[in-house]
């Protein structure tokens, strides 16, 4: 069977991704056309997608099998009611990989308070020891693909580490928890607090007032989720009161941040432009090529997003 596979991402990507994809496609047997431009959409099979490539009519692709984002988080296109074939979502180990070392050295800056031991050194010899790990509780909302993963790995460095997400989970050397009251808990808990959420409907916002009121007083937010899951002003109170000692931010309600925002000045904030973890091509493009593998034998497709859940 002949393919027709579109790239449909921004056009920078296509020279990083297009060996990948055609290796992976020769290695799995499939043959057909790859490009970022193939002609009639009726004779589109499948379409490696980022939202941010500005394809957001999928009617005329009458022909279309899946649609298959490089990136993880999906609620720009899991609302598109053009769309009516499944949507997978990227679960790749070089971007877990890249949360991971993220996360970790952003929960490691903040334990061992590598920011505090630049801003003394001014001449005064000031130690200032910091706690064991196991010492210090972190909290990971949100236990998917990224989120176990660096549950996992601080876990393995002695924090104290606390899950929660939607359904129950067993992650191993993890106390997780669900459900609001198991929210209640693991806000409770977290003297670091991580955020890798997805945003849906259900976690919009979520990290609001109230919410922040239930971290305890000098707790750290590190953010690699998505903006939308903060409520800007309620952290500028916290971190204005010192409820929150500091926040360090990769991700925002409108990307870029604009020049305005208070985020950038705020002496407590540390913004990172949404680099916490990229899509590698390297690694994803097997990912994709996979799928349409898979599809193609009559298996089924992996990492399905759930339209109705949005994730
Ligand atoms: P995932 O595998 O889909 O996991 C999502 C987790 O969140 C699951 O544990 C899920 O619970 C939980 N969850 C969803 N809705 C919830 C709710 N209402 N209440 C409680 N828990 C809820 O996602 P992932 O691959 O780990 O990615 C997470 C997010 O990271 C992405 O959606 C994206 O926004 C962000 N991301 C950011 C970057 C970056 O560079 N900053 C890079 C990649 C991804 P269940 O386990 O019960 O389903």
């Amino acid at each position: 069977m002949s393919l027709n596979i579109l790239f449909a991402a921004k056009s920078e990507r296509w020279t990083e991704y297009e060996p990948h994809l055609r290796h992976w496609m020769a290695e799995a047997g499939l043959e057909g056309r790859l490009a970022p431009d193939l002609g009639p959409a009726e004779e589109i099979d499948y379409i490696i997608y980022a939202p941010n490539s500005g394809l957001l009519d999928f009617t005329p692709y009458t022909r279309l099998k899946a649609v298959l984002s490089l990136w993880a988080g999906v609620e720009d296109i899991v609302d598109n009611e053009t769309l009516r074939v499944p949507l997978t979502r990227m679960v790749d180990n070089g971007l877990t990989e890249g949360m991971v070392e993220w996360v970790l050295g952003q929960v490691l800056r903040h334990h061992l308070g590598l920011d505090h031991m630049r801003a003394q050194q001014s001449g005064a010899w000031v130690p200032r020891v910091p706690p064991l790990a196991r010492n210090r509780p972190v909290t990971v909302l949100g236990l998917g693909a990224l989120g176990a993963a660096c549950a996992q790995a601080l876990a393995a460095l002695n924090f104290p580490v606390t899950g929660w997400s939607r359904s129950p989970k067993t992650v191993e050397g993890v106390t997780c928890l669900s459900g609001p009251e198991g929210l209640e808990q693991a806000l409770a808990r977290a003297s670091i607090l991580v955020l890798l959420l997805p945003l849906t409907p259900g976690t919009d916002t979520l990290l609001n007032a109230a919410h922040l009121d239930q971290v305890p007083r000098g707790a750290v937010l590190i953010n690699p989720g998505r903006g939308q899951l903060v409520d800007d002003e309620a952290l500028l109170d916290a971190l204005e009161s010192g409820h929150i000692a500091h926040a360090t931010l990769d991700v925002f309600r409108t990307e870029p941040l604009p020049p305005e925002h208070p985020f950038w000045a705020h002496p407590a904030v540390t913004v990172s432009p949404h680099v916490a973890s990229e899509t590698r091509a390297e690694t994803a493009s097997w990912v994709i090529i996979e799928n349409i593998r898979r599809d193609v034998a009559g298996l089924p497709l992996n990492h399905v997003v759930d339209r109705q859940r949005g994730y």
